[in-house]
């Protein structure tokens, strides 16, 4: 059977496709991206479901609009307007599958064949599986400790006038826990502003913060082209797959609306149903704060061991809020290699690869500290440092 150019040349989720040998129950597994299933207020979901169907009788099990439940929407508007003096109505938010389905829906409407997508070095695999579906040009942009590189950025929108967006997770950085400065985020304001690209900022993390002050977005509520992305995935349940796009452009929006239209008609009004009636019967905050409790501890456990157990030759991001540190290896060290060792050792992680556009065998990895006990986190970094002890006296 022949198949699409377009599904050949998308790369199935190397994360995914590892699972299924990380989630061997002996192997101490720093590898997926899950929240830990003990923050999934369960007790309280059980109510709301209960409660959702009484209130709502047949409208829970009907098809429903596109755009979304309306109470959702206006419940979403009101919580960035308040959090971030933001100004949006329910009108500028239309609920999807995920942020997930977000990404591949605005890659459907904004891009043609060939067309360019500025994608930070190293970015969301996801985003990259999702956009490649659209068959875009990628323009990698290096991310460093303080946000994107944005001369590198100016001189790539410069010189490439078919780039239709730029795709950027700016609190908590999937895969490096990079938080973007004040400053950087200033900067590139100034630099999208001036052409005409749509400024798409991703942000499932931007809630578990535990260290610094929450910084405002970049273009969200300034920029005419801006589209931002958010998720109930990391903060109540990520089964359920509630997201949304949040954009002041009108067009932009109708446009989205008939991407979802032809992909699913519209996100499952149960869900969207029951997670409205858990937002508006429970405090939030407080249900926010157990988690960013629980990750903090995770995250210290995590670093404080590979101080102790790595070699000083190997570099690492410290986040100060989400689920992930970025690991830089010696120059030339492969962290493909080093994951096949380490799968002897029964410790995983993700190797850098697929968070590449045009890299391969690189020396970088993700560690993932949300879904292992603190005394697990010990020994899979102890077992980790080992290993790298014995490629550096090689
Ligand atoms: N964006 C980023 C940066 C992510 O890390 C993820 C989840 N891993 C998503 C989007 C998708 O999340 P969801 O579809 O569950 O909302």
């Amino acid at each position: 059977m022949k198949y699409s150019e377009k599904i050949l040349n998308t790369p199935s989720s190397f994360i995914r496709n590892i699972l299924k040998v990380t989630n061997a129950p002996d192997v101490i597994s720093f590898a997926g991206g899950l929240p830990n299933p003990i923050s999934f207020p369960i007790e309280d979901l059980q109510k709301s479901i209960q409660h959702a169907i009484e209130e709502n009788g047949a409208k829970l099990f009907q098809y429903s609009t596109t755009e979304g439940y309306l109470p959702l929407r206006q419940y979403i508007a009101d919580k960035y307007n308040r959090d971030y003096g933001l100004n949006f109505n329910a009108d500028d938010i239309l609920i999807t599958t995920g942020s997930q389905q977000a990404l591949q829906l605005i890659s459907q409407v904004l891009i043609n064949k060939g067309e360019g997508i500025v994608m930070e070095e190293p970015g969301y695999l996801g985003a990259i599986q999702a956009f490649t579906l659209a068959e875009p040009s990628f323009y990698a942009v290096q991310l460093e400790e303080e946000g994107l590189n944005v001369e590198q950025l100016e001189s790539t929108l410069k010189n490439n006038e078919h780039i239709r967006f730029i795709y950027l997770v700016p609190n908590f950085h999937n895969p490096t826990g990079i938080t973007y400065s004040k400053e950087t985020r200033e900067a590139i304001f100034e630099v999208v502003k001036k052409y005409d690209v749509v400024l798409i900022e991703d942000d499932p993390y931007g809630e578990l913060r535990w260290n610094g002050e929450k910084l405002p977005y970049i273009g969200a509520g300034r920029l005419e082209n801006s589209v931002l992305l958010g998720s109930f995935s990391k903060i109540v349940t990520p089964g359920m797959r509630i997201g949304y796009i949040i954009t002041k452009n009108k067009e932009l929006m109708d446009h989205v609306n008939t991407a979802k239209q032809a992909t699913d008609l519209h996100t499952n009004i149960f869900s969207q149903m029951v997670i409205y009636d858990y937002l508006k019967n429970n405090d939030l905050q407080s249900h926010i704060k157990k988690i960013v409790h629980l990750y903090k501890t995770q995250a210290e456990t995590m670093l404080n061991a590979m101080a102790k157990y790595f070699p000083t030759n190997v570099n690492y991001t410290k986040p100060e809020g989400g689920m992930f540190i970025w690991v830089t290896l010696p120059e030339g060290v492969s962290s493909l290699d080093l994951f096949y060792q380490a799968m002897e050792e029964k410790v995983a992680f993700v190797p850098g690869d697929p968070f590449y556009t045009n890299k391969h065998n690189v020396n970088t990895f993700r560690l993932n500290y949300t879904n292992t006990s603190p005394e697990t986190i010990e020994e899979g970094i102890k077992r980790l440092g080992k290993i790298l002890y014995s490629l550096s006296s090689e």
